[in-house]
């Protein structure tokens, strides 16, 4: 299918990206800053999502679910060649293959196998999730998604520009 094959390519050039321009970034005060502040923030995120019992929820509906519920095959042609590149940086190797047929091919037997995601996977909330947490809950979660979206942005604006200037124009 095409969806897959365009996935596909991103990954490709995520690697072909990590192999190039990893070691160089990696030299980088400023990148390593933003990718410490970045990874910090994501697992702030996860701290909160326990906290409330978010990650079952999502987990069930993810590997239960056929299609994946929210993480459905389409999600993953969502994702860039630098969101997946900043997943390399962060030690995340990208799984081969997705574990569920139809579904996202990032989702693993388990959940999620990312650590950078689309603002898609990080501020989705749907239905069954609005009727089972408070309000206090929900404004929590909303603001440290909203860190941890910005602390992304962030480091993909530094990572875009290093990048343009090495003549990288994806
Ligand atoms: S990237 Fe992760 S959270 Fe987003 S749809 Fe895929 S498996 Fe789900």
């Amino acid at each position: 299918m095409k969806e897959n094959q365009n996935v596909e390519v991103n990954v490709s050039l995520a690697r072909n990206l990590y192999r190039d321009f990893a070691s160089t970034l990696s030299r980088e005060p400023e990148f390593m800053s933003l990718l410490a502040r970045y990874a910090a923030e994501i697992e702030k995120s996860s701290k909160v999502m326990e906290e409330i019992g978010l990650p079952n929820m999502c987990s069930f509906c993810a590997t239960k679910i056929p299609g994946g519920g929210c993480c459905g095959s389409t999600v993953a042609t969502w994702y860039d060649p630098f969101l997946l590149f900043i997943n390399l940086m962060m030690d995340v190797g990208l799984q081969d293959e997705g574990y569920y047929e139809g579904c996202c091919r990032f989702l693993g037997r388990d959940g999620c196998t990312l650590k950078a995601r689309y603002h898609f996977c990080v501020n989705y909330l749907c239905k069954r999730i609005y009727d089972a947490f408070d309000q206090k809950d929900l404004d929590l979660l909303r603001a440290q998604s909203g860190a941890e979206l910005f602390a992304g942005w962030k480091l993909e604006v530094f990572t875009r520009q290093f990048l343009f200037k090495q003549g990288i124009t994806l």
